[in-house]
């Protein structure tokens, strides 16, 4: 399969580590540009140096004026956005009764504005050149909602409604817009969900993921890289005829029909 990803130009949106990161060096190692931003300057310089070529950037996804200067910036260096991935971190953990409105504005910030704002800024190129990919990370929570994620759940399905609609409204264009649904993922997010549980429960984080990865048909949490490959499919000219979708890449965790 021909991925057709050389010369193209990616953005990923939080890429300096994790789900994010490896997706980069997937759409990297496919030939195409490469452009991401993070907060701290730290691992975003560790994540730049495995990818030669790549522009890094700080920027912050809730902040409009960061994003509208990565951009501008990744327009000068490599000219056109062709692809496009709305990521963040994800936003915390809590039971409904936890949570006040500035958790849930805070959120809605991270998760929903951030990939609106960003698209908003990249879209009116991708149509005046009649291609374009937009990818945004999500969660198997969009499936069936993970326990304790109030938040993650709630405005996910926000984000998957936008998308969804989106895609209807710019597929005229040339645009596809997927949403990649990863599941248990190895990442800082991950490590940091189990520390939590651990100090909890008093088991320790090795014996929490083994009772965790009962719950999944793979019997095993999955690789930044394996979430990855379905992005750079999914930003690839090879999916050319995929829109609108919600794909998981869960080992299998959510039990529905899809
Ligand atoms: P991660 O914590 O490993 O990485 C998150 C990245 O986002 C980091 O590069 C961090 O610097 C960056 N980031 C966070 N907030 C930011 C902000 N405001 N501005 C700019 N950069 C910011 O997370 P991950 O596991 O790679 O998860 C990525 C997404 O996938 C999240 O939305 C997460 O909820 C979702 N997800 C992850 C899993 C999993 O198991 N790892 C499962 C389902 C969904």
């Amino acid at each position: 399969m021909k991925l057709g990803l050389e010369g193209r130009t990616a953005l990923v949106m939080a890429g300096s580590q994790g789900i994010g990161l490896a997706s980069a060096q997937g759409f990297h190692k496919a030939g195409a540009n490469v452009a991401i931003c993070a907060r701290s300057q730290g691992p975003l310089d560790e994540a730049a140096a495995s990818m030669p070529g790549c522009l890094a950037m700080t920027a912050d996804v809730t902040n409009e004026g960061d994003i509208n200067a990565f951009v501008k910036a990744i327009q000068e260096q490599f000219g056109a956005i062709d692809i496009l991935v709305n990521n963040a971190g994800g936003p915390p953990p809590g039971a409904f009764a936890d949570l006040g409105d500035a958790d849930w504005a805070a959120a809605v910030e991270l998760t929903l504005m951030s990939a609106i704002r960003t698209t908003r800024m990249v879209l009116p190129g991708m149509q005046s050149r009649g291609w374009g990919r937009i990818v945004n990370i999500s969660s198997f929570g969009v499936k069936q909602p993970v326990d304790n994620l109030t938040l993650s759940n709630s405005i996910r399905m926000a984000v998957l409604g936008w998308a969804k609609t989106l895609a209807n409204q710019v597929g005229p264009d040339g645009i596809t817009v997927n949403t990649v649904c990863p599941g248990w993922t190895r990442t800082a997010r991950v490590e940091k969900l189990l520390a939590r549980q651990s100090a909890k429960t008093g088991s320790s984080t090795a014996e929490i993921e083994a009772t965790l990865v009962q719950d999944i048909p793979l019997r095993r949490v999955g690789e930044a890289a394996e979430i990855a490959n379905l992005t750079v499919f999914l930003g690839s000219e090879a999916a050319g005829y995929i829109t609108g979708t919600a794909i998981a890449a869960d080992g299998g965790a959510t039990r529905g029909y899809g």
